[in-house]
């Protein structure tokens, strides 16, 4: 049997170097670790994976998220948990090109939440008026909703493809091997309720 076991010569062991982890907690200021999501001292949330999480965040706490998110990236950039709650943060403001980079950096830094492919389609629609996105984006950016759905068909998803093919696809009168129709039924099929209608339609047109 040969490759089962390779042994290291003695003192060969590569060793990663040592990246700092750790952020300011915007809640308390005291300093946490990025890989907790909660704040051990105040007990608030670090990092969020929806942007109902930051909705209703006040302006001065927004700013402060935004503060320590980027603090903390400039010294570890690879942090995908970070990277994604910047990219949230952005977007809830209406940044949506520099929530899309967050997201994109995310997703190339190892994320493999689906919900940050989600966010990538949704900000990079947000990001350019629907009349100047050409089509090959638009086939981009289904593709990206596609994958998050491989991960987690959930009906929020089929809902915004369904709007996005509606919208980008079948009003330009171009053929796509989906229907808004099929992705609506999807969605249907896995219990949209009015509830995520509202959410969904909040994060494509407000
Ligand atoms: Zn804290």
């Amino acid at each position: 049997m040969l490759g089962l076991h390779t042994h290291q010569p003695a003192g060969q062991e590569t060793t990663l170097p040592t990246v700092s982890n750790t952020m300011t907690c915007p809640g308390c200021g005291e300093s946490v670790s990025m890989d907790m999501n909660i704040c051990a001292y105040c007990r608030r949330k670090i990092t969020f994976t929806s942007v109902k999480d930051v909705r209703g965040m006040s302006a001065t706490d927004s700013m402060k998220f935004l503060r320590a998110y980027k603090d903390a990236l400039a010294t570890n950039p690879n942090h995908p948990a970070v990277q994604m709650s910047l990219g949230l943060m952005q977007f809830d403001r209406g940044d949506y090109a520099n929530a899309l980079s967050a997201f994109d950096a995310a997703v190339s830094h190892g994320s493999d939440d689906p919900e940050t492919y989600f966010y990538r389609a949704v900000s990079r629609f947000r990001a350019t008026k629907p009349i100047h996105i050409k089509v090959t984006e638009a086939k981009e950016l289904l593709e990206l909703l596609d994958i998050a759905i491989s991960m987690n068909p959930l009906p929020q998803y089929n809902y915004v493809k369904a709007y996005l093919i509606r919208r980008l696809i079948e009003k330009k009168g171009i053929a796509y091997r989906e229907t808004s129709s099929d992705a609506m039924a999807a969605a249907r099929a896995e219990h949209l309720s009015d509830a995520d209608i509202a959410d969904m339609d909040a994060l494509l047109t407000t």
